[in-house]
């Protein structure tokens, strides 16, 4: 892999939210830890403003998420701004003119990245743009990040697969999934591939399930529209649930290249058992929040949010079985459910591991099942539940924890997801951004949900805003003789 860290960073987008709250703050911090070496900033946007404006906004942007810095004047005097219009196909030469300018100023190579902060309608015309206006003819590396979502359904996803890959190949293209930057997620394969004592029991022979959660108690804000055109099973399922799946359930790869890993991530989407027709119901519940209060304060229903429609069958929450017909996995259900309004914001994965055969300890009634523990967000560790001996006179058996939990350890220095996968992104390391094939893979398998769900009304809304969700999600499990780990019962205690 190569360490080049030169390069023209071309943002279209560069006055939005994502810009804003994310890339300024995470580009500093690369800046600041030394990562950077020779860079240019291009932000692009239809507003017309002097470049000074556009730098304030970088400042200020950065001030509100990392404090005062001394070094923000030096870091802001490389940002430039090009007011643009990504519809009008006549000023794509001005921009690549500029581009050029920019690039031999700063001796930057020929090396771009182009990351597409904006809504996914433009990110095929604008890819179609940056070949035929020569702006991807240059002598370096090219490079393009997009966010979710890449499509909406497995054909919209293989039309604009089309379009973006006649500008770039599938290794120039860098799809990001934010969840894929997160610490915790990025350990699953650490946790899995360096512990002796883990992976032996990494299978059907000791597993009796696996939980994910992300749950959040924000609600859809502002973001009615997109929301509505998406809904959980889209907007979570297709991309970070079932990246998380196929890391907790993919074989050891050879090596850690990003090919490897990429193909053992691809072998458990292949293996999937898709659920469709009549089974969807048997298998996914979906859920729609209704009024109730957050942290003590009263909140709308979802049909009550701005843009929202009034009889709206968007779901904000889903849960789901999903199986993974494969040697190391038949028969271990992977429940997984994710929604809004929830009672926690909480990002958990609990492996739940099976009863020992018998209970020798007559006076404990129940022995807890051994329980691993990822927590995601906004804690980040891990717990191991065990069974001990309870201090006194009698052999009875009692659950102890033992927890790492790295928001203690690591607190100031655990850097956001995007300063991660930018940084990858400039280093020609793809392992963390999603491969076409898992895409297409993930959206195939959502596909024959949403078409059920399309089909049929629901009878919404059917969870209070501060619940963990519709009962149905809960029976999903008792039916199979489990129940969902409470999420917060499941705090890693941060040490302080
Ligand atoms: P946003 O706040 O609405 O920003 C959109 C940006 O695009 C603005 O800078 C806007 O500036 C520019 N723009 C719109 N139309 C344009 C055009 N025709 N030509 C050139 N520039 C144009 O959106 P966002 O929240 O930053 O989200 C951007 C993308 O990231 C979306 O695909 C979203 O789904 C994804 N995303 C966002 C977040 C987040 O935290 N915000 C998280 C994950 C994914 P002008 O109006 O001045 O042109």
């Amino acid at each position: 892999m190569e360490e080049n860290m030169t390069s023209l960073i071309m943002i279209f987008g560069a006055t939005g939210d994502l810009a804003k709250r994310k890339l300024f703050p995470s580009l500093y911090r690369l800046y600041e830890g030394k990562r950077l070496n020779k860079f240019a900033v291009i932000g692009v946007a239809r507003n017309a403003q002097p470049n000074e404006t556009f730098q304030q906004a970088v400042k200020e942007s950065v001030l509100a998420a990392l404090g005062n810095k001394n070094d923000l004047d030096e870091f802001v005097s490389h940002f430039y701004y090009q007011a643009h219009d990504a519809a009008d196909s006549s000023s794509y030469a001005d921009l690549k003119k500029f581009a050029d300018e920019i690039d031999e100023h700063y001796n930057l190579e020929g090396n771009r990245i182009f990351y597409l902060a904006m809504a996914p309608q433009f990110f095929g015309p604008i890819a179609l743009h940056l070949k035929s206006d020569g702006l991807t003819d240059v002598k370096g590396y090219k490079r393009l990040i997009i966010e979710k979502p890449f499509g909406h359904d497995l054909s919209s996803a293989k039309e604009l697969n089309q379009q973006i890959r006649t500008a770039f190949s599938e290794e120039e293209i860098y799809r990001i999934d934010h969840y894929l930057g997160k610490e915790m997620v990025r350990n699953i394969e650490v946790i899995r591939f360096a512990n002796a004592i883990f992976e032996p029991l990494w299978n059907n022979q000791f597993i009796s399930n696996i939980q994910i959660t992300s749950s959040e108690t924000l609600g859809v804000e502002e973001r009615g529209r997109y929301y509505e055109s998406s809904g959980a099973l889209r907007d979570m399922l297709q991309n970070h649930m079932l990246q998380m799946v196929a890391l907790l359930a993919m074989e050891p790869p050879i090596k850690l290249s990003t090919d490897e890993i990429r193909s053992e991530k691809v072998r458990v989407f292949r293996s999937l058992r898709m659920i469709e027709g009549e089974q969807v119901n048997d298998y996914f519940v979906r859920g729609q929040y209704g009024e109730g209060s957050i942290n003590g304060e009263q909140v709308p229903k979802y049909r009550d949010e701005p843009m929202v429609d009034k009889e709206s069958n968007t779901e904000t929450f889903v849960a789901g079985k999903i199986m993974i017909d494969n040697f190391r996995w038949a028969g271990v259900p992977f429940y997984i459910r994710t929604g809004k309004r929830m009672a926690a914001k909480s990002t958990k994965i609990v492996i739940q591991f099976k009863d020992i055969p018998i209970n020798l300890y007559y006076q404990t009634e129940k022995l807890n099942p051994n329980l691993l523990v990822i927590h995601v967000q906004p804690e980040e560790g891990i717990t191991l539940y065990l069974n001990a001996k309870k201090a006194g006179g009698n052999m009875d058996a009692e659950e102890v924890k033992l927890t790492f939990a790295n928001t203690g350890a690591n607190a100031m220095n655990t850097p956001e997801g995007y300063e991660k996968l930018l940084y990858d992104c400039m280093r020609g390391d793809a392992t963390n951004f999603t491969h076409w094939d898992e895409v297409a893979y993930s959206w195939a398998f959502v596909d024959k949900i949403s078409e059920v769900w399309q089909k049929t009304k629901a009878d919404f809304p059917n969870y209070a805003s501060g619940s963990m969700g519709p009962k149905a999600a809960d029976d999903l499990l008792e039916k199979d003789g489990f129940f969902w780990w409470p999420v917060t019962d499941l705090d890693v205690e941060i040490c302080q």
